[in-house]
């Protein structure tokens, strides 16, 4: 199995994007640690569901934005674990509006939780991934970090700003064994994408080439291959996930 022995922490891994991930990587042999903010039964469905791979899975409450709670968090981890061999970044949040009714809140709350969350994780991690001469990270960051959206002037900062972050780290631990890369899913259905209206998810499955909407297996396949032994030639790297949406 590709991930034996190897621990896996996944930020927002009780749902979504997140859930698809932990569940591909418990079923390659990965210890999975998922981080939720919200409700706790969910974070227990996912654990009830993640442990019939045999692996070991625990929750922890914790909100990635928050400096030293994330530290805790990472410290509580390798305490329990032993160790943490793989890092997912995918919790992200919106709050769409035109930046004319985008409050200072709005945009400080979606670049606190994408963008410094990552940073965050990736900070309490650093040094136990640079001992240990081992490591994946990988982010999640959006196709409109790279090509913009109307309504999404923070979601689209926060996501562009979680480029040039893994890219920097990426040159950062290149020697130290250790790939940083990020992926850069289109439109995917989960929670995040339900609550649009039924026109608007018309007529953007329309735009999409591949002419259908990602599932979060799309993303979560190519995440798998990011943390396996296999990319260890592979930093620095965005890929994206988006039926050609953004080509
Ligand atoms: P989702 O279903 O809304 O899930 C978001 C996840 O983030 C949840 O598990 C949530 O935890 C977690 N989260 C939110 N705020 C957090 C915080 N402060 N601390 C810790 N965890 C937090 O969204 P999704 O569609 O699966 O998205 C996953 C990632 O993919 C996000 O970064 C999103 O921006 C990105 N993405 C999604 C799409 C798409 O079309 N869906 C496209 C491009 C990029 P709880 O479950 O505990 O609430």
């Amino acid at each position: 199995m590709k991930f034996e022995n190897k621990t896996a922490v996944i930020t927002g891994g009780s749902r979504g994007i997140g859930l698809a991930i932990a569940t591909r990587l418990a079923k390659e042999g990965a210890n999975i640690a998922i981080l939720y903010v919200g409700d706790e039964s969910e974070g227990e469905n996912a654990k009830k569901e993640l442990l019939q791979y045999g692996t070991k899975v625990e929750q922890y409450f914790c909100d990635v934005s928050d400096f030293e709670a994330s530290k805790q968090v990472v410290d509580k981890i390798i305490e329990d674990f032993g160790g943490i061999e793989i890092l997912v970044n995918n919790a992200g949040i919106t709050r769409d509006k035109l930046v004319l009714n985008m409050d200072e809140k709005d945009f400080d709350a979606v670049i606190n939780v994408n963008l410094k969350g990552t940073f965050n994780m990736i900070k309490h991690t650093y040094k136990h991934f640079m001992k240990k001469r081992y490591g994946r990270i990988v982010s999640t960051s959006s196709i409109v970090g790279i090509i913009g959206n109307k309504g999404q002037a923070n979601y689209a900062a926060s996501k562009a700003g979680i480029i040039g972050l893994t890219k920097s780290v990426a040159r950062e631990l290149a020697g130290r064994g250790v790939t940083v890369n990020a992926v850069a899913p289109g439109y995917i259905g989960t929670d995040m994408t339900n609550a649009l209206s039924d026109k608007v998810k018309t007529e953007m499955q329309a735009q999409i080439p591949a002419k259908r909407i990602g599932d979060p297996e799309d993303v979560a396949k190519v995440v798998e291959f990011l943390c396996s032994d296999e990319a260890a030639y592979v930093t620095g790297e965005v890929i994206r996930v988006d039926g050609g949406l953004a080509i």
